[in-house]
């Protein structure tokens, strides 16, 4: 219960919820004030039952809405992923497409379901420090757009239930894409949330050039706005690196309140904080995950970003490279 922070807001969780929570604040394990560079310590979505302080949390929140049988419907499409099959890692590695193997897989990745898809090499700083450093030095992240009239119900369970579908949509997309490198000879590993378990997939994503942090702590994409859910595939397939895509969505939202006046726990930080030595966009997750638990699902954040209301974002884009300074000239 000390690990709720007080909100600035009305909004309070019920009793029972408070009952669950540990002493320790979330924010002191995601390292939020910490100066010192280091990797993330797992704080939620781990249901091992013992490798979270929130563990009574989390499970508060799958028991709250077990009777709920549109909810226990989506849960289940969500976990189709885990019922795919992998294939076996082909003998001998297949040879190199015409255009090269980046462009075959991101090719692959949007036949197998992806909206977007981008590479980058797999840093070691994205593991959990308690899981092991994935194989394989390359990691493709891909992109599931939502429907956005579904997201935008939040916080009712039609939300939930569109984010349930778009995981389970990624992490099927994944289990593809993984099976279709491995029939060309490398292993490759597919990953997809909210369990990811051992690696973050944002900081990847951003690197893989599918967009920028925006200070609801989510992703902005330059078509989806904060739309999307994602998966990935690390492998040793030999790949070539996307650039990261800074097109002013960090720029827009230094000026802009929209979602920290729409937060219902006023949970979202107005300035860069510095979390394990980097400072960026934060949200309070003591403030965040309680109101999250007891609606079982929120996303108010990322309905309300004007980035991602359908239509808006290639404005946006246009009228902020008039804004972004120009890359300096090659000699
Ligand atoms: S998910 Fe909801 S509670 Fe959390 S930051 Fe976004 S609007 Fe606030
Ligand atoms: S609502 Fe505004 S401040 Fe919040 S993430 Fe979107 S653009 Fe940034």
């Amino acid at each position: 219960m000390a690990g709720l922070s007080v909100s600035a807001s009305d909004w309070k969780p019920s009793a029972e919820q408070e009952a669950v929570w540990p002493e320790v604040s979330g924010n002191a394990i995601n390292g939020l004030g910490e100066e010192a560079f280091g990797p993330p310590r797992p704080v939620f979505w781990r249901d091992d039952g013992h490798s979270i302080e929130h563990t009574g949390v989390l499970r508060f929140f799958y028991d709250r809405y077990r009777d709920n049988g549109n909810i226990r419907e989506a849960r289940k499409y969500r976990r189709r992923a885990a019922e795919f099959a992998d294939c076996p890692v082909a003998p001998s590695r297949a040879s190199e497409p015409a255009d090269g193997w980046s462009a075959a897989v991101r090719q692959a990745a949007l036949e197998a379901g992806a909206d977007d898809a981008g590479i980058c090499e797999f840093r070691e700083s994205w593991t959990y420090t308690d899981r092991p450093r994935p194989a394989g030095r390359w990691v493709v992240v891909m992109a599931f757009a939502h429907e956005y009239d579904r997201l935008n119900t939040a916080p009712h369970e039609d939300a939930y239930i569109e984010v349930m579908v778009q995981y389970g949509r990624a992490g099927i997309a994944a289990k593809r894409l993984a099976n279709w490198i491995r029939e060309r000879g490398s292993p490759a590993e597919a990953k997809t949330g909210p369990m990811t378990e051992d690696v973050l997939m944002i900081p990847a994503a951003i690197e893989a050039g599918l967009g920028e942090l925006g200070k609801h702590g989510s992703m902005i994409h330059r078509r989806f706005g904060s739309n999307f859910r994602l998966s990935m595939v690390t492998t040793d397939l030999p790949l070539e690196p996307d650039a990261p895509d800074a097109f002013g969505a960090d720029l827009f939202c230094q000026s802009c309140q929209v979602c920290t006046r729409a937060c219902p726990p006023d949970a979202i930080a107005r300035e860069k904080q510095t979390v394990r030595g980097t400072k960026k966009w934060y949200v309070d997750f003591d403030k965040c995950l309680p109101y999250f638990v007891e609606n079982e699902t929120c996303g108010i954040c990322l309905a309300v970003c004007p980035w991602s209301r359908p239509g808006i974002a290639d404005n946006l884009v246009t009228k902020m490279a008039r804004r972004l300074p120009l890359a300096p000239e090659s000699p």
